[in-house]
């Protein structure tokens, strides 16, 4: 499992590139909806931008309902990235393929 640490400063997110941390932007994503940039657990190149909700799930497809937690995030339902084919969950904080 990776633990997925949370940059709260775009800039030091983008220059760090560690797998499995994350940004969360409150900025993109309209009401109750946020932009949830990540880089892989897997090393790949990223960052990539999920739409998240906090505790709903967007109606926009996909998207992904996140529990608001920055230091033991959850997201749901699993991702998938297509680039590499890394499909796992994040939960309670860590990143776990399956
Ligand atoms: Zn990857």
């Amino acid at each position: 499992m990776i633990r997925a640490i949370e940059f709260p400063d775009p800039a030091e997110f983008r220059r760090r590139e560690l797998p499995g941390s994350f940004h969360i932007d409150l900025t993109q994503g309209g009401p109750n909806g946020a932009a949830f940039w990540f880089f892989c657990p897997c090393g790949c190149d990223g960052p990539s931008r999920i739409p998240i909700g906090l505790r709903i799930k967007p109606e926009t497809e996909p998207s992904w309902s996140w529990n608001g937690s920055l230091s033991e995030p959850t997201l749901s339902p699993s991702v998938r990235q297509l680039n590499c084919g890394w499909h796992g969950w994040l939960r309670d904080g860590y990143w776990e393929s399956v």
